[in-house]
C-alpha cells in the first residue's frame, strides 16, 4: 500500500502523462479513507462531484478514433482534485491493442480456450494487464466471450473462447481476473449475442429466454459472477428488438437486477443510439464521444433522467476504478516485461495447438534429409486476427498488408515468429526449403524432391466481416488470390508425408483431409508460435490442446447455411435454442468433421474404473483412473457431459467439467472431478421461465466421462 505522499506523487504522475479534466478552484477532496468498501468510498467521492464532473465521467471525449491520448479507443478524462484517474479505454481480446504501442502478441482467445487450462488462462490475462501498466492504460476491452458456435464463420471467432458457455465463461473469467489483478479494469463484452458481425449494427436476435439464458448468457454470468469483472460492454446489435445499449431487461434486469452486477455498462464505439431510454434502461457511458450523452443535462432538466439513475451511472465507473484497485495503485508508463509474457504466450501456443490428424509423420523423425515449408509469409512470420483485437508486437510486426475489403482499412500483420526460421533451427542437419504457395505447380514440385513437405495454410479475419465460407477458399482479404485447397491438394499429391498446420481464427471444413498426414491446428499462434509449433512437429512439445469449438465438415451442416445480413433492422432466428456448437451437431445426428472436445497426442491414454456419487445434494464428483498407455509423457483433458432428465427437452449432452492432467509414460493417476452443482455455471440447471430463476429438476442425470464430446461412456447416474 503506498503511503499518502507515494501516492500523491503517483496521482501528480498519472495527471501529467494523462491529462486531467479542469478542475477550476473547486477544492482538493482528499481520498477517501482505504479501510473503506468502494461503495463507501467511491459515495465520498461521488457526492462531492458538481454535476459537470459527474457529466464528464459518463462518456468519452472522441467522436473520431483520431482524439485519443495514450492511442486507446477510448478517453475519459479524470478529475485531478479528487485524485480520480482519467481513464484510458484499450482494445484488445489477444493483447494490448489500438495505437499504444508494442505489446504482446499473444495466441488468439481461441487458442487460450484450446489449452482447457485455467492457471494458463489466469497467466494469459496477467501479461494483458501487465502490458496495459506499463503503457499508462487502465481500462480493457478484451474479454469478448460470444459464444462462436451459433456463427462459426463469425468474423471475431478468434477473440471468443469457442462455444460452450462453461468452458468458454471460466476461460474467459481467468482472463479478466488475471487482468483485473493487475489493478486495472477488465471488461467483458458483447453483451448479448453479437454473434455474426454481418449487419451487426441492425442485427436483432430472436430467441427464446430459457435457450439465452442457458447458453449466451450463462458465459456472461459466469465472468460477471467469477472474476467480478467491473465493466460490461452492450453489443451492438438488437436483442428481442431492443437495442442491446437500451435495453431495459437485458442491461437493467438479467445484468444488474439478476446477477447484481456493480460496475459500469460501456456502450461498443457509436453504438448508442438515444440518451434518456439508454440512461434508464441501464448504460452508463457512451463511447467513444457524447452524440448521446451529451444531451444528459437537459435530459435531466426535463425530468428524462432522474438524479438519481445520473449519480448511479457514475458510482458505477468511480466504484470500479476503486474496486480493482486502480484509484490506489494508477498505471503509470513503465516497462513491458517482455521476456516473461513471451513465455506465457509460448506456453498457450504449445497447450493450445491441437493434433487433428496424424498418420505417424508426427512428430518429425530425427535425421530428416530434406524439408519443404511451404505458404505465404511462411519464412517470415504466423498471421494474426484483425479489427480491434489487432496488436503491434513486441519487436515489430515481421510484414503489414492491408485488407482489401471496401470500406475498412484494417491491417492483416503477420507476427516476426518465422516457421522457415524455426524448422531450420530445429533440423540443422536437413536442407530446408521455402515455397510462398501462390503456385500451386511449383510448390509441388518442390514437395515432389523433400522427404517432408509442411504446409502453412493461413486464414485471416477480422471484426465487420465474417467468412463466406468455413472453407480455406475464403479470398476476400487476401492481397492476392490464393486458393490453399488447391494448393493442399497438390502438394499432397507429391509428397504422401505432407502435414497441414492450419493458422486460422477458429473452425474449419477440411475437404481434402483425406490427402494428408497430419493436421495441426495452431489457431493465430501469437508471436512465439513458430517455435510452439516448430517443438510440436519435432516432438519437443507433445500436443495436448482440445477443441473448444466444432469443426463441421461443411457449411451446410450449420444451423443456418448462410448468414442473413441487411442494413435496415433484420432478425436473426436462433431456432436451435440451446442447441448450440456440439449440442446441434449431437442433437441432429450430424457426424462433425472433429467433434468438441477433441485432440490427439503423440502417446494414448485409457480412462477406466470410473465412479459418480452427488453428496451435499449438489455436489457431484467423477472418479477416474487416468493412464498414459504410450511410450511418451503427455496430458490428457479428461471431460465429464451430463446428460439431463428427457423429460425437459435439453440437447443430449452438456459439458459440465473438465481436468487436463500430465502423465509420465505408464503412469496412471486417479483423477477426481468436482462439479459444484451451485456455481455460477448451474451445471446441472436449466432456466424456468415460469418462474424465472434456475432449478434442477428432479429426476436422473446420466453422467459421462471421456476425451472428447464424442468419445466418452456412461459413468454413472445420479439422482436429484
Ligand atoms: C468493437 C469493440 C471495440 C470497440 C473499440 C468496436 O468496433 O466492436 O469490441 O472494443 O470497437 O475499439
Amino acid at each position: 500500500m503506498p503511503t499518502n505522499r507515494s501516492r500523491s506523487l503517483l496521482v501528480l504522475l498519472l495527471l501529467c502523462a494523462c491529462g486531467g479534466g479542469s478542475s477550476g478552484d473547486l477544492p482538493t477532496v482528499p481520498p477517501p479513507s482505504s479501510a473503506l468498501g468502494p461503495d463507501e468510498r467511491a459515495a465520498i467521492l461521488v457526492a462531492a462531484m458538481t454535476l459537470d464532473e459527474k457529466l464528464q465521467l459518463i462518456h468519452g471525449t472522441g467522436e473520431i478514433l483520431g482524439a485519443r491520448p495514450l492511442g486507446a479507443a477510448g478517453h475519459v478524462p479524470g478529475i485531478p482534485r479528487m485524485g480520480f484517474p482519467s481513464l484510458h479505454l484499450v482494445d484488445g481480446s489477444v493483447g494490448v491493442g489500438n495505437d499504444v504501442g508494442e505489446s504482446t502478441a499473444l495466441p488468439s482467445a481461441m487458442a487460450s480456450a484450446a489449452t482447457w487450462d485455467l492457471d494458463l488462462a489466469y497467466r494469459y490475462g496477467v501479461v494483458i494487464g501487465k502490458d496495459m501498466r506499463a503503457h499508462g492504460v487502465n481500462v480493457h476491452l478484451g474479454g469478448n466471450v460470444n459464444l462462436a458456435g451459433r456463427e462459426p464463420r463469425n468474423g471475431r471467432a478468434f477473440e471468443t473462447k469457442g462455444e460452450d458457455p462453461i468452458l468458454a465463461g471460466r476461460i474467459n473469467a481467468a482472463h479478466l481476473r488475471g487482468t483485473q489483478d493487475q489493478n486495472v479494469v477488465a471488461c467483458i463484452k458483447h453483451l448479448a449475442l453479437n454473434d455474426q458481425e454481418t449487419g451487426r449494427e441492425m442485427m436483432n436476435a430472436v430467441i427464446d429466454e430459457r435457450a439465452a439464458r442457458e447458453t449466451d448468457l450463462l458465459a456472461f454470468e459466469i465472468g460477471i459472477k467469477d472474476a467480478d469483472v467491473q465493466a460490461v460492454m452492450a453489443g451492438y446489435n438488437l436483442v428481442e428488438g431492443a437495442w442491446c445499449s437500451e435495453n431495459a431487461s437485458l442491461l437493467g434486469g438479467v445484468l444488474k437486477q439478476d446477477w447484481g452486477f456493480r460496475g459500469f455498462v460501456v456502450s461498443d464505439w457509436f453504438g448508442t443510439h438515444s440518451c434518456a431510454a439508454a440512461a434508464m434502461a441501464g448504460l452508463d457511458m457512451e463511447m467513444p464521444g457524447s452524440t448521446q450523452f451529451g444531451g444528459m443535462k437537459a435530459a435531466l432538466e426535463a425530468g428524462q433522467v432522474t438524479q438519481a439513475r445520473l449519480d448511479d451511472m457514475v458510482h458505477r465507473i468511480v466504484r470500479a476504478v476503486i474496486a480493482v484497485g486502480l484509484y490506489d495503485h494508477p498505471a503509470v508508463p513503465g516497462v513491458v516485461h517482455t521476456s516473461a509474457n513471451l513465455a506465457v504466450a509460448q506456453a498457450v501456443a504449445e497447450q493450445g495447438t491441437v493434433l487433428l490428424k496424424n498418420s505417424g509423420d508426427l512428430p518429425l523423425p530425427p535425421g530428416l534429409g530434406s524439408i519443404a515449408v511451404i505458404g505465404p509469409h511462411a519464412d517470415i512470420g504466423v498471421i494474426s486476427g484483425g479489427g480491434s483485437a489487432d496488436v503491434t508486437p513486441i519487436g515489430g510486426s515481421a510484414l503489414v498488408e492491408r485488407s482489401d475489403f471496401v470500406g475498412f482499412w484494417f491491417p492483416v500483420r503477420w507476427l516476426p515468429s518465422s516457421p522457415l526460421s524455426a524448422i531450420r533451427a530445429r533440423a540443422p542437419g536437413a536442407t530446408v526449403r521455402f515455397h510462398d504457395g501462390s503456385s500451386a505447380t511449383e510448390a509441388a514440385r518442390l514437395a515432389a524432391t523433400s522427404d517432408v513437405a509442411i504446409v502453412f495454410a493461413t486464414q485471416w479475419s477480422t471484426e465487420s466481416l465474417d467468412r463466406s465460407t468455413l472453407g480455406l477458399t475464403d479470398l476476400v482479404h487476401r492481397a492476392a488470390p490464393l486458393d490453399q485447397e488447391e494448393l493442399i491438394r497438390a502438394v499432397s499429391a507429391a509428397n504422401a508425408h505432407t502435414i497441414v498446420v492450419l493458422e486460422g481464427p477458429g473452425a474449419q471444413s477440411m475437404p481434402w483431409l483425406s490427402s494428408v498426414g497430419a493436421v495441426l491446428a495452431a489457431w493465430y499462434p501469437g508471436q512465439r508460435g513458430a517455435e510452439a509449433i516448430a517443438g510440436i512437429l519435432f516432438g519437443d512439445v507433445n500436443p495436448s490442446g482440445k477443441l473448444p469449438i466444432t469443426f463441421p465438415a461443411s457449411d451446410s451442416d450449420l444451423p443456418r447455411p448462410t448468414i442473413a445480413g441487411g442494413t435496415t433492422p433484420f432478425d436473426v432466428r436462433y431456432d436451435e435454442g440451446s442447441r448450440t456448437g456440439y449440442r446441434w451437431f449431437d442433437a441432429q445426428g450430424i457426424e462433425p468433421l472433429f467433434p468438441f472436445g477433441f485432440g490427439l497426442s503423440y502417446t494414448t491414454f485409457s480412462v477406466t474404473n470410473a465412479a459418480v456419487s452427488l453428496t451435499g445434494g449438489s455436489q457431484l464428483s467423477v472418479g477416474v483412473d487416468l493412464a498414459n498407455t504410450g511410450s511418451r509423457a503427455g496430458a490428457e483433458v479428461v471431460q465429464v457431459y451430463v446428460s439431463m432428465p428427457a423429460s425437459l427437452g435439453e440437447p443430449p449432452r452438456r459439458l459440465v467439467g473438465w481436468k487436463k492432467v500430465q502423465l509420465a509414460a505408464g503412469a496412471t493417476e486417479r483423477v477426481t472431478i468436482s462439479v459444484d452443482g451451485d456455481s455460477s455455471a448451474h451445471p446441472f440447471g436449466h432456466w424456468d421461465v415460469a418462474t424465472r430463476s434456475w432449478s434442477i429438476a428432479p429426476g436422473d442425470y446420466d453422467v459421462h466421462v471421456g476425451t472428447s464430446s464424442r468419445s466418452t461412456n456412461l459413468a454413472g447416474t445420479v439422482r436429484f
